[in-house]
């Protein structure tokens, strides 16, 4: 009896598998290169993939403008243009990243190709599946931002060192249910929490001394890009 490959005879190609795209592609809104403005990686240059397509509609949200649009690119392609600005440090962004299945392909292709990888993601969506390699900073959604419904508390046991909390702030009100949810959470025990004001709605120094009077371990965080630049896109 014969054995081994040539036992099998022509590959069939499976109607199902004729339909799978040849090249797995992402919608991209755009690739650039700035300052990280946001987590523990503030300051370092970075270059940002924003993926297109967001499923929340936070209130405060400073970028709508990737909810819609973008354009259609392989994984390779993507790779090739992070790789153009010579930049160590890369951070997948949205939108909602992992609102697209190919990101997490996307997320192992950068990290074999050896850069330092972080991701931003809503908090809403599983990031069980992020290749262990990358630091996820999660978003907790507060109240104030009329999405703290899609909180998906199963993420928070995932939480590794490496990963990141980060909280947006509005109000008072939301900084007291910050407070409680890190209390409750244990936060604190599992990584990095971020607490971030909205720009232009809650000043920096209020919640600064909100901080400090609870003796909080978090970290104060202002977006360093807006510092800069003011809400000029592709900063
Ligand atoms: S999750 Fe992020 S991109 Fe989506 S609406 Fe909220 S702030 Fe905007």
């Amino acid at each position: 009896m014969k054995s081994g490959p040539a036992a099998l005879g022509p590959a069939v190609t499976s109607p199902a598998a004729e339909k799978l795209p040849a090249v797995r592609t992402l919608r991209i809104s755009e690739i650039f290169h700035s300052l990280q403005g946001e987590s523990t990686r503030v300051g370092l240059p970075t270059v940002f993939v924003r993926l297109t397509g967001c499923p929340l509609r936070c209130t405060w949200c400073d970028t709508a403008h990737a909810f819609t649009g973008g354009e259609s690119l392989a994984i390779a392609t993507i790779l090739d243009r992070v790789a153009a600005f010579a930049c160590p440090t890369v951070c997948v962004t949205g939108g909602e990243p992992l609102a697209q299945g190919n990101c997490q392909l996307l997320l192992t292709a950068l990290a074999d190709a050896g850069f330092s990888v972080s991701l931003e993601t809503s908090g809403a969506l599983d990031i069980g599946a992020v290749d262990p390699r990358v630091s996820r900073i999660v978003d907790l959604k507060a109240p104030d931002s009329g999405e703290s419904a899609r909180n998906r508390w199963e993420n928070i046991d995932l939480l590794r060192p490496i990963d990141e909390i980060k909280i947006v702030l509005a109000s008072r009100s939301d900084y007291d249910w910050a407070v409680a949810a890190c209390h409750q959470r244990r936060l604190f025990e599992r990584c990095t929490v971020l607490f971030s004001p909205v720009w232009n709605a809650l000043p920096p120094a209020h919640l600064a001394e909100w901080v400090l009077k609870d003796r909080l371990p978090v970290r104060l965080q202002l977006q360093l890009h807006k510092v800069l630049w003011g809400e000029e896109r592709g900063r």
